[in-house]
């Protein structure tokens, strides 16, 4: 369904704006700034794609481990998925359901109670039922929980349609330029020294991943987070094995749009250890062993990605107290939240409204 209160366009505004970061958080909020009406510019040392987003899972979900508060905001974000994807057509997203059994089942059936409640659409299953969800799974669960509104969004696709549309309606995007320091006149942040020169701005907002606290720490802003490592193997690309995600324990996967089947110990993916190179090889052939069919399943590569996390496991979104013109949108679960971090960040800054839903993101909590 789409938001009842899609970002307006405002007439007559062009507050210039520059966004560090062309992964999906940077390129949510500027393709978000630039619809309302803003000038920006997108400065990233990366390819368009990021840095931690090509290396993600990239499971959209508002699943069990969170309070409340948290929950309440992930599925906005799903929700903001569909009005996002209703706006920007071939977006490539796809609701295809995710099957969890990686607790024990009592735990399960504590979380599918309190979800439930919470409005989350879980179904219980039994081994049968995983069989008629996912069929080629060797080894079927005796119990799981199934939720149809689970999905997913091929992370690097989804970060380069933003950046592309954004561009198409007068954002600037400058890849390969690294932001060296905040330039600051009387306590307020006026823009960017980068590789190639000083960038005046309004304002500036920092989605630079595991890079944000070198950037913010330059006008005195203290960013804490960590940056746990996480591993994922992906096969070549292979016939249709899997309909959607399948949360197994220790053993997450699914398969792209382009047919390879990707996998983790979780979501946030395998801890490579001190042989990554055998930490996959051992990976991959679990992953193989869940599937029937899978004979001719071959391993192609393996990503290790840093997640950037905030030390509390919450995201960082919101303005630093003290320093005019400076946002700061740090976060793991970023795919997930995506679509709702640049709708909101877009009305605080441009209308100063904060939406309800960030007040325990602030950054202020740390201090
Ligand atoms: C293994 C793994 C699995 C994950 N699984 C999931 C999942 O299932 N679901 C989910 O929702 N989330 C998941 N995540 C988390 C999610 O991928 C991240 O939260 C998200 O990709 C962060 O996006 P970002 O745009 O903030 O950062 P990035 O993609 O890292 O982009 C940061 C950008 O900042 C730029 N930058 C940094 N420093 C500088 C500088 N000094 N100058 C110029 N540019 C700079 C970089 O070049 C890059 O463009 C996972 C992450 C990993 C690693």
């Amino acid at each position: 369904m789409a938001s009842e209160d899609p970002v307006r366009q405002r007439s007559g505004m062009s507050k210039q704006i520059i966004v560090i970061g062309a992964g999906i958080i940077g390129a949510s909020i500027a393709w978000h700034l630039t619809r309302a009406g803003a000038e920006v510019t997108v400065i990233a040392d990366s390819a368009a794609g990021g840095v931690a987003t090509p290396n993600s899972f990239a499971w959209i979900n508002a699943s069990w481990g969170n309070p409340e508060t948290y929950f309440r905001l992930r599925t906005r974000a799903m929700t903001e998925w569909t009005r996002l994807a209703q706006d920007l057509p071939g977006l490539p997203l796809a609701w295809c359901g995710g099957l969890c059994w990686d607790l024990p089942e009592a735990e399960l059936e504590t979380y599918a109670t309190e979800h439930s409640a919470w409005g989350y659409g879980i179904e219980r299953v039994d081994g049968a039922g995983a069989a008629r969800i996912e069929p080629n799974l060797a080894a079927l669960p005796d119990f799981a929980l199934y939720v149809p509104g689970e999905g997913v969004a091929e992370p690097v696709a989804a970060t380069e349609a933003l950046l592309a549309d954004a561009e198409r309606h007068g954002a600037r995007v400058l890849a390969g330029t690294v932001v060296t320091a905040l330039t600051q006149t009387d306590g307020s942040v006026v823009g960017v020294d980068t590789s190639a020169g000083l960038i005046a701005a309004e304002e500036v907002v920092i989605a630079a991943g595991v890079g944000s606290p070198d950037i913010a720490a330059t006008a005195g802003v203290k960013l804490p987070i960590e940056t746990p490592p996480g591993l994922i193997v992906h096969s070549r690309p292979y016939e249709k094995l899997l309909n959607g995600l399948v949360l197994a324990e220790r053993l997450h996967m699914r398969q792209t749009a382009e047919g390879r089947i990707i996998a983790g110990s979780d979501f946030g993916g395998a801890d490579p250890g001190m042989d990554a190179e055998a930490t996959a090889r051992e990976l991959f052939a679990a992953t193989k062993a869940m599937l029937r069919g899978a004979d001719g399943l071959e391993l192609d590569f393996h990503t290790v990605g840093y997640r950037p996390t905030p030390i509390d496991g919450f995201p960082i979104i919101g303005r630093a107290e003290g320093v005019d013109g400076l946002y700061v949108a740090v976060m793991h679960s970023g795919i997930t939240l995506a679509p709702a971090v640049g709708l909101f960040v877009t009305r605080e800054i441009l209308d100063g409204d904060r939406d309800a839903l960030l007040a325990p993101y602030g950054l202020s909590r740390f201090t």
